[in-house]
């Protein structure tokens, strides 16, 4: 079957501090949101910055997904560990069980839509891996980062996970 919703795939290079390339079992998607609210910080131009991450391999800094209000874009295959939730290589932790997303949170991008996008990416993951809503986590569960930003001020985050729930149910 073929995905519900359209992912471009644009994958990184292996690089030893971005994309390992090594396999982990899944057990939690991740939350994120950019933080950059300039005006091309869309996903597109995160695509370029975490292609240049790889290229220059100098810090541990990855992610799965950027999604903004036009694009869901895949960087690093699911299956693979990256560092995006701030807990190493902690068993089980967010890193190493965890498909990181973010969320595009710049001004160009309408936000509310992103959001939306974001929920179905999620619904798409909890049925490809058989992943609950309870582990559906902010990045501030596996390290305190206030994370993702503003879902968080506004209290978004209940009504995030009945989106996801509400995509999730559509999906069967
Ligand atoms: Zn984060």
């Amino acid at each position: 079957m073929a995905d519900s919703i359209l992912i471009q795939e644009d994958l990184v290079k292996l690089s030893a501090k971005v994309r390992p390339g090594e396999t982990h079992s899944k057990k939690w998607i991740v939350i994120h949101e950019t933080g950059n609210t300039s005006s091309t910080a869309g996903a597109l131009n995160h695509a370029k910055f975490i292609k240049r991450l790889a290229e220059e391999n100098q810090k541990y800094l990855s992610w799965h997904y950027t999604v903004d209000d036009t694009n869901i874009i895949r960087h690093i295959p699911d299956r693979e560990i990256a560092w995006h939730a701030g807990d190493g290589r902690k068993s089980d932790g967010g890193n190493m069980s965890g498909i990181g997303i973010e969320i595009c949170v710049n001004k160009n991008s309408n936000f509310q839509i992103a959001v939306k996008n974001a929920t179905k990416l999620v619904a798409s993951l909890m049925k490809k891996f058989n992943i609950d809503l309870s582990h559906i986590k902010q990045h501030h569960f596996f390290n305190g980062k206030n994370c993702p930003f503003t879902i968080r001020k506004y209290n978004f985050w209940d009504r995030f996970l009945s989106m996801c729930n509400a995509e999730f149910q559509l999906l069967r």
